[in-house]
């Protein structure tokens, strides 16, 4: 008895301790400098597809998955992900940026590499609710930072013939990511690799899909390494038009239209096609079309686009292999432009002017 006591007693002061530890560390979360890298939160949201259907959405804190090493996500790259974000506004609510968009292009991202669609309807109901289960790790709307949605797909049957998995798990799990500009929006260089493409013609580059990145992995490393902020990727086929910026849609401006590659390689950055929208309320020309390399010089402003970053201004670009440069933004800083897509997108999500797109969904 006296045992019992005295565990119940030693076990009620451990939750109180664990309780206090979890709050202490809230509180020391530094938001303005989390930086982009992945943090435990209270837990992800889990779907499984077996037998033709998807079954119930399980809540775990598991951060593990437990997976047969014959998974066809392993040995053939039957993976496909998404990444959005939730932004916390002035008013305290925390607004999600155009899920149903994501939601679409995972279901085209299913369609490339034959895995079964995930419903936008069951895309939603897990996108809320692994939000609504760490609301603590929204960061406040003055630290610029954000809750960063990782949704993953992938076959997990064991199989070792090239086919289709027959069944699937859905993952969501969130983390929360710092601000990108810390010093505030500023230009950045990208370089062209002529040796490593990232995708063909019609191969996946269309598809957001892990392959791609392995693909890109080199060019990605390299340009690092050499003091770059990304990689630009030509058209596979003719090395004539511009592809993508690292994991990034390429945008020129100039004589007040938008300008951006047109290609069948380019996975559609939703970011870009809120941008596109954008422009053209603004007044602008928007062109999707091929864009030459030649082109380049011609451009006011240019820079790529994506959810990390919004729009990442680019100061210069460098073919190195042909010897040329590209220096377009000739004082070193973000144009005009851009800056003004850029502020009006970032409104948009934080809730500081009207969503008129409907592309926000609050959580209640
Ligand atoms: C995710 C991604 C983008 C950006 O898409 P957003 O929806 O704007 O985040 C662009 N290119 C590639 C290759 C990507 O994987």
């Amino acid at each position: 008895m006296r045992y019992f006591v005295l565990n119940f007693l030693f076990s009620l002061k451990m939750s109180n301790f664990a309780a206090l530890m979890k709050i202490t560390e809230m509180e020391t979360l530094d938001w303005s400098n989390l930086g982009f890298g992945y943090r435990r939160t209270d837990g992800n949201v889990r779907c499984i597809y077996k037998d033709g259907a998807w079954g119930e959405v399980e809540v775990t804190k598991d951060e593990y998955i437990s997976l047969h090493m014959a998974a066809t996500c392993l040995h053939y790259g039957q993976d496909a992900f998404e990444g959005l974000k939730a932004f916390r506004g002035k008013d305290g609510k925390v607004r999600i940026f155009r899920l149903e968009a994501n939601a679409e292009r995972l279901q085209s991202s299913c369609d490339g590499i034959m895995m079964p669609r995930v419903s936008t309807e069951l895309f939603r109901e897990m996108v809320t609710k692994v939000v609504a289960l760490n609301e603590r790790f929204v960061p406040p709307y003055e630290s610029g930072a954000s809750l960063y949605i990782r949704p993953l797909l992938i076959g997990t049957s064991a199989q070792v013939g090239v086919n289709p998995s027959k069944e699937y798990l859905f993952v969501i799990f969130v983390t929360p990511v710092g601000p990108y500009y810390k010093a505030g929006f500023a230009v950045n260089n990208c370089v062209i690799f002529r040796d490593i493409d990232r995708a063909a013609p019609f191969g996946t580059g269309r598809f957001k899909v892990g392959g791609n990145y392995a693909a890109g992995m080199r060019a990605s490393y390299a340009a690092h390494e050499q003091g770059y902020a990304c990689e630009i990727y030509l058209d596979a086929k003719e090395k004539k038009y511009i592809d993508e910026c690292g994991a990034a849609n390429f945008i020129g401006i100039k004589d007040n239209c938008y300008i951006t590659p047109k290609s069948t390689s380019i996975l559609p950055s939703i970011t870009n096609n809120s941008l596109m929208q954008i422009a053209h309320d603004m007044g602008m020309t928007v062109e999707q079309r091929p864009v030459p390399e030649e082109e380049l010089p011609t451009f006011e402003e240019a820079g790529a686009c994506g959810t990390a970053a919004v729009i990442s201004p680019i100061g210069r670009i460098d073919d190195v292999e042909q010897g040329r440069s590209y220096v377009i933004a000739k004082d070193g800083k973000p144009g005009p432009v851009l800056t003004a897509l850029y502020n009006r997108l970032r409104a948009i999500q934080y809730g500081d002017v009207a969503d008129e797109y409907g592309w926000v969904t609050v959580l209640e």
